[in-house]
């Protein structure tokens, strides 16, 4: 790169910096909310949520179902449990309603694990102080969890006809791919989901923009697609080397992956998610949200976006991480295989069988084999229909001003398993979250406000309301 391209990559890095700030959710912390005098049934029960162990390895989820279920069993309302293996429980519960097509409010029970060093309390505290409610698990996803427990409560009580019905359904085994939960509910209790058209779950959030706010609405994700090159030669001794073999074919294959910047391009999904940001964006981002088609062919735009927020970047393009090496077992011996794993994330338009053809192609080494090791469907959920105009339509009531915003993550969670059923599925959580409080998703010190529980029950009932009541 050139000197005036490099100064120019500077700036844009600069104003990257700036204005990406908020994106990210870097913006100065305001004052918490009082502490609330009584503590709401929100903020309790999800203090009672957090204080059981639901860490997965090994999941223990039907503790938490047992929970779950102590609440349901209060308000009187039935539900069904189901253990997917001794101690994976799974709990679905109906409020009965008319022929529109059902909504299922979706949560997963078990949590990641917490790494104790790091934390200033302890994960299983469930404590509630200073307006806040602590524990791994309150942000993912006991809160949302419990937030859609309190609507679903509140719908029952108001005793009001549904012209749908609407399903509360907590798994286990998300944080490990949802074989044991999502996955086993589908193959065992299809029936649930039989009148099934519409499915909220985690994935979205309202991020602050300054006083501006967005509601980001999950719509798609970027398609995991994990896969295992396999190299072949002859083996032999260190102190012989050969002209080839498996370890350095290997090397050049994961090299030539990781050279790789796959061709930038726009999905639908991507580009009503740049343009709804837009207007929240300061000059000149707010120019390139506003024209992401033009923008991306920019090569130092792309190559700064890369360098700030490589999660941005990452929507634009397939992507492979070389992740995982196996070589030899000794020093001194040459192995007669070698492996690499990459972890690659294609945009949700991709073929993935056109993708791994193009691998081949790029490795160009036919002593290298490309192996698949896990891989799901792209699937997309239309943002053309009644629960989001429900949504948009609440986002006003509650957060006035807010830009509703549908959205593409580039990670994934149980939705895939739904959008693949043709279920309409939403990451959707009515949550204002800080920085601060988002960096404890997988890390450390999770919690959140009393604030958020006690509004977001507001919002998800007002929501509820609005989609199945006529
Ligand atoms: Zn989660």
């Amino acid at each position: 790169m050139g000197g005036v391209g490099l100064a120019r990559a500077t700036i844009l890095r600069i104003h990257l910096e700036r204005c990406l700030a908020a994106l990210l959710g870097v913006f100065l912390l305001y004052p918490s909310a009082e502490a609330a005098a009584e503590v709401s049934q929100a903020a309790s029960h999800l203090s009672g949520y957090l204080k059981i162990d639901t860490v997965n390895p090994p999941g223990n989820e039907s503790r938490g179902v047992a929970y779950l279920a102590g609440i349901l069993d209060e308000h009187g309302i039935a539900y069904s449990t189901g253990e997917s293996a001794p101690g994976r429980g799974n709990l679905w519960a109906r409020l009965e309603g008319g022929d529109k097509p059902g909504l299922v409010l979706l949560h997963h029970i078990d949590v990641v694990p917490a790494d104790l060093a790091y934390w200033d309390f302890d994960p299983l505290s469930g404590e509630i102080r200073d307006g806040y409610i602590y524990g791994r698990g309150a942000l993912d996803t006991k809160g949302l969890g419990i937030v859609q427990l309190e609507a679903f409560i509140a719908l029952k009580e108001s005793g009001q006809a549904l012209n749908r019905d609407v399903w509360l359904i907590a798994t286990a085994d998300e944080e490990a791919g949802g074989a044991f939960g999502a996955g086993w509910m589908i193959e065992n209790h299809p029936e649930v989901f039989s009148d099934v058209g519409f499915l909220l779950n985690e994935g979205g959030g309202v991020q602050k923009f300054g006083e501006e706010m967005a509601v980001m609405v999950e719509a798609t994700q970027k398609v995991p697609l994990w896969l295992r090159l396999r190299s072949v030669g002859r083996p032999g001794h260190g102190s012989a080397p050969q002209v080839e073999t498996s370890v350095t074919r290997l090397v050049r294959a994961a090299h030539r992956i990781a050279e790789t910047q796959f061709e930038p391009r726009l999905v639908p999904t991507v580009k009503a998610m740049f343009q709804g940001l837009a207007p929240l964006q300061a000059e000149p981002l707010a120019q390139a949200f506003a024209d992401p088609g033009s923008a991306i062919q920019d090569e130092e735009f792309m190559l700064a976006l890369q360098f700030e927020t490589p999660e941005l970047n990452a929507l634009f393009r397939n992507t492979c991480s070389v992740t995982r090496l196996e070589g030899s077992a000794k020093i001194n011996v040459v192995p007669s295989e070698a492996y690499a794993e990459l972890d690659c994330r294609l945009l949700p338009d991709q073929d993935p069988e056109a993708f791994i053809l193009e691998l081949g192609r790029i490795i160009s080494d036919e002593a290298v084999t490309i192996e698949r090791i896990m891989g799901f469907t792209p699937a997309v959920s239309s943002t053309d229909t009644g629960l989001f105009e429900a949504i948009e339509a609440t986002s006003a009531d509650f957060l006035p001003g807010s830009h509703v915003v549908p959205s593409v993550s580039g990670g994934f969670t149980d939705s895939h398993f739904f959008r693949d059923m043709g279920i309409v599925s939403y990451g959707y959580a009515p949550f204002v979250l800080e920085s601060v409080e988002r960096r404890g998703i997988h890390g450390n010190n999770e919690r959140i406000s009393v604030e958020n529980m006690d509004r977001g029950s507001l919002i998800m009932t007002s929501l509820l309301e609005r989609f199945t009541v006529d």
